[in-house]
């Protein structure tokens, strides 16, 4: 289904967080105990007890962003992934820190 030594393309970026796989791999690396890696935990620790895609739910992070992989082994790669606040991950503009005190999403 998935050819880890191929390129990442578009479709690839677009689909991969909706795939069994994906969500295998946050259950497996964004552990209840997990702290996000964006915020540091400012916005609190990461929920698991809310509805799926809240801003304070699990998700992962591409240290290596999503776009910049040069192969799709890297999108699936634990060494590239960090467990983070859904909303922080949304939000995230290229490793431009969120500041601890910005409240609602204004980008
Ligand atoms: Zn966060």
């Amino acid at each position: 289904m998935y050819d880890d030594e191929g390129p990442v393309t578009d479709e690839l970026l677009a689909t991969f967080r909706g795939s069994r796989r994906w969500k295998r791999l946050v259950l497996e690396l964004c552990t209840p105990d997990s702290v996000c890696a964006l915020c540091s935990g400012a916005r609190g620790p990461i929920r698991f007890d809310l509805r799926p895609h809240h801003s304070l739910g699990p998700s992962l992070d591409h240290v290596t962003p999503a776009s910049r992989c040069r192969s799709a082994w890297q999108l699936w790669d634990p060494a590239n992934l960090q467990p983070a606040h859904f909303g922080c991950n949304a939000g995230k503009r290229d490793r431009v820190p969120v500041p601890a005190t910005l409240r609602g999403w204004t980008w």
